[in-house]
């Protein structure tokens, strides 16, 4: 049974315009390797050329102002665009590039006339890329206790201390991070949120050893960090939002990472996988067993239900809907359906869906990198526990007065 829903005619031509246009302007050299961890300098800069044609094109951020570099196009074109992307083995943004998915909606939000003019164009045109340095060693789930401090010293503050299990290979131009700039002041009132150039001198960026960089593929992440800042003077006005009001401005970012904005073009490996389960492998065609038909039919149903919450809150968040719990909702559920799709691909293809070995490993090893982000994909952006405590607060299990959620808008 095909559920897809038909394009409208409009809808139809725009597509066909993604793809003549995606085609013409991929650089040749971008096929993606099946680990973003093995992301060659070379391919991550084909990625960051097709991002800045993109970005002249006003899709990489499509549905970002136009006076910022955006395309301001309705959410239908920018599913359209994800999945066009998706298509072609490509993510939109073509790298990791937290800035776009959400610094820049932060800075749309809180961010003075001045930091949307300095800042969002360079996003939306792919000029930068950003990273963002939430995680401390002492501080995840609870955010809230960050001990990095920000210390006013005239023109500029004064940044000291340690972040770890973030950003990705290849270097990033600028990040975003949460510091503390009252010591003394009382929790969730002492913290400000910042812009900081990559290049500044005290930055050390020490690459992390990990399973994977954790349900990122597709984007080039790769590679996680630790980061140490020492005595980084960043000037004053990459202070954005307020100074001690950067757990407010979180609550931004923090929605959008906690899936209140969904993720789309989410698909690409399990399409593929139905594809392979219906050619011959080594002599045996996988649908031939009734056993396997039943599982492949129940793991389609896993993924496009979560595909749908994701196009659902996407068109929530973009439409000004009125939210709640929904964003956890999405993510808690993709962590989990991730899992029992990978444990549903072992039932189907058997050991080989644990290799890449060239020979034996279906699609050259994209399901074994799938199990393995399966797992790491449950702690980043909120781990499943977390994300239960958001639903609770926000649905009034957890809390008296009902939590609100992050201003997308
Ligand atoms: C692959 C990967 C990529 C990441 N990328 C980034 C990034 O780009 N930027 C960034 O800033 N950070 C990043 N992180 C860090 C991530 O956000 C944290 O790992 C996450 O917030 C959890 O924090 P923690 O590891 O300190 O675990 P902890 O917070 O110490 O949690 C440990 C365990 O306790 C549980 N727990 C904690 N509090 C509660 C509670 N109140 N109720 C119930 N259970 C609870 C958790 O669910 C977890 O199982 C990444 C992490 C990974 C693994």
């Amino acid at each position: 049974m095909d559920f897809a829903i038909e394009d409208s005619a409009e809808q139809s031509t725009f597509r066909e315009e993604v793809r003549v246009w995606l085609k013409e302007n991929i650089p040749e050299g971008t096929e993606f390797p099946v680990d973003p961890g093995d992301l060659t300098l070379e391919q991550y800069e084909h990625r960051r050329e097709l991002g800045r044609r993109l970005g002249d094109q006003s899709w990489l951020y499509p549905n970002m102002p136009t006076k910022y570099g955006g395309g301001d196009l309705p959410v239908e074109k920018v599913v359209i665009l994800h999945e066009e992307m998706g298509r072609a083995g490509l993510s939109l943004p073509p790298y990791y590039d937290a800035g776009g998915r959400m610094a820049a909606p932060t800075i749309l939000v809180w961010g003075s006339e001045e930091h949307k003019d300095r800042f969002l164009p360079e996003i939306c045109k792919g000029r930068v890329r950003s990273w963002q340095l939430l995680t401390e060693p002492g501080a995840g789930s609870d955010l809230a206790g960050i001990k990095m401090t920000a210390i006013r010293d005239g023109k500029d503050y004064v940044l000291n201390g340690q972040k770890i299990f973030v950003g990705s290979s290849h270097g990033a131009e600028q990040s975003w991070t949460v510091v503390v700039t009252d010591p003394e002041g009382k929790r969730h009132h002492n913290l400000s949120w910042f812009m900081i150039p990559m290049d500044l001198p005290g930055i050390t960026v020490v690459p992390m050893n990990l399973l994977t960089a954790g349900g990122e593929g597709g984007s080039g992440c790769g590679v996680k960090n630790t980061i140490f800042f020492d005595d980084v003077r960043v000037p004053a006005e990459n202070l954005v939002g307020g100074e001690n009001n950067g757990w407010k401005v979180a609550t931004t970012h923090l929605e959008m990472e906690h899936g209140g904005a969904g993720r789309l073009g989410e698909r690409g490996v399990i399409k593929e996988f139905i594809d392979y389960c219906q050619d011959e492998h080594h002599g045996h065609n996988l649908l031939e067993s009734a056993e396997a038909r039943e599982t492949l039919v129940d793991l389609y149903i896993e993924s496009e239900v979560t595909r749908l919450f994701a196009i659902r809150n996407y068109w929530m968040a973009h439409n000004n809907h009125p939210r709640s719990y929904e964003g956890s909702q999405y993510s808690l559920r993709r962590k989990l359906s991730g899992l029992d799709i990978a444990e549903k691909i072992l039932e189907i293809a058997g050991p080989y869906a644990l290799t890449n070995d060239e020979q034996y490993g279906p699609l050259k090893g994209a399901l074994e990198l799938y199990g393995r982000e399966a797992i790491t994909a449950l702690h980043p952006g909120a781990t499943t526990d977390i994300q239960r405590v958001i639903m609770s607060r926000r649905i009034g299990i957890g809390r008296q007065d009902r939590e609100k959620v992050g201003a997308l808008r």
